[in-house]
């Protein structure tokens, strides 16, 4: 995206823009968790008519230029200032350089967080109120015209097999009968979750594991002095 630097706008008041860069962002995270693993491992190119691909985010550009250098110090990237909190530096990338923005429309993905799942990424308590059928049923549309628009299946083998995991990991639990969980094919936290335990495991394991090497071997020692004691007590015992 290009950087115009351009005075007469700068001078100008923010413009009022009604979508959510918090949503937007963890509509973001769900398709990089949830999504992008599968269609990387395809090797499928997402089209720009298809809503998730990376250029209909209009918040994309700035969030990538938002660096994170220590718990308590945020970067601009553009004009390099820092702040404290991420809320202060997304507060500066509105005012500064609402600029940089694409406001044409279809660009803001929180409008696709209906079908996404956002809420289960948020820990917001909506996800958690009661389930309107009508909602549900908007956001099962919704979501199956994203796997049709995303992953056309006249486009081939890969494209259908994605169109189907895509109905999978987010169409299918938009209903109210609680049968399906959002993402049931997995992310990709989940395989390095794994490993985590695995080690985890295994560090608690080897210590066990060496104590009881220990334990048997003081034992067998014990035995050893035992039977070594009675066979001397037995030597002194018999008669010469
Ligand atoms: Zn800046």
């Amino acid at each position: 995206m290009p950087y115009s630097r351009n005075p007469k706008q700068e001078q100008e008041r923010a413009p009022e823009v009604r979508c959510s860069r918090e949503r937007s962002r963890a509509a973001w995270k769900v398709i990089e968790e949830y999504l992008t693993p599968f269609v990387e491992k395809e090797n499928y190119q997402l089209s720009k008519k298809c809503r998730l691909h990376l250029e209909n985010d209009m918040f994309r550009d700035q969030e990538e230029h938002k660096i994170y250098l220590d718990r308590n110090e945020w970067q601009c990237g553009y004009c390099k200032k820092s702040f404290r909190e991420e809320k202060f530096i997304d507060q500066h990338l509105d005012n500064r350089h609402y600029n940089l923005l694409d406001l044409s429309h279809g660009k803001c993905l929180a409008d696709l967080c209906g079908a996404l799942h956002c809420d289960a990424v948020m820990n917001s308590k909506s996800s958690r109120s009661k389930c309107n059928p009508a909602a549900a049923a908007r956001n099962r549309h919704l979501c199956e015209s994203l796997a049709d628009s995303c992953f056309p299946i006249s486009e081939g083998p890969s494209a259908s097999r994605l169109h189907e995991l895509f109905l999978h990991q987010f169409c299918d639990a938009h209903t109210c009968s609680g049968k399906h969980k959002p993402f049931s094919r997995g992310g990709k936290d989940q395989g390095s979750f794994f490993r985590l335990a695995a080690g985890a495991l295994i560090l608690v394991l080897l210590p066990v594991f060496y104590l009881f090497l220990y334990l048997i071997q003081s034992d067998m020692k014990g035995r050893n002095q035992e039977l070594r004691r009675i066979s001397r007590a037995g030597w002194k015992a018999k008669p010469s």
